[in-house]
């Protein structure tokens, strides 16, 4: 059963400006929520 601990204890992906949950239906790439993402676009 060590195999289902590994995926729970999987760190969430958070956004590194302000460690909100990323929907992980955003590209995998991004690290930042789509909020933080809107807000640096000038
Ligand atoms: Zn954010």
């Amino acid at each position: 059963m060590l195999g289902l601990e590994f995926y729970r204890s999987l760190p969430a992906k958070v956004c590194v400006e302000c460690g909100c949950h990323i929907d992980e239906q955003h590209e995998s790439y991004l690290y930042e929520c789509e909020r933080c993402l809107n807000t640096r676009e000038e």
